[in-house]
């Protein structure tokens, strides 16, 4: 099991210019602009984990991304049914 980022859809400010994550990822075309839906969306496969992300969008008061916890399998474990408890995840 690990995290990845994860892009509350109604939070994200990409239509207005925001690019802020996609700017700071260190991972190469790991957060894409969505030109369809006009949000970021992150490759869950490429993402590392690191949370920075998350840091400088909520710097910029947008707290349009969430950490999520995947399993084995790379599927984010809420769409597999399982909780996500990530507190328990670390025991
Ligand atoms: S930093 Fe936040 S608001 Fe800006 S594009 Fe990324 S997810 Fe959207
Ligand atoms: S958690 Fe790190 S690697 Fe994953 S999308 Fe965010 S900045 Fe990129």
């Amino acid at each position: 099991m690990y995290n990845v980022a994860i892009v509350v859809d109604d939070k994200c400010v990409a239509k207005k210019g925001c690019r802020l994550c996609i700017m700071y990822c260190p991972e190469p075309d790991c957060i894409m602009l969505n030109a369809e839906k006009m949000v970021a969306e992150v490759i869950l496969h490429r993402c590392k984990g690191c949370e920075l992300c998350v840091v400088v969008c909520d710097a910029a008061k947008h707290f349009a991304l969430e950490m999520k916890a995947v399993g084995g399998d790379g599927k984010l474990l809420e769409e597999a049914g399982e909780s996500a408890d990530l507190g328990s995840a670390y025991q």
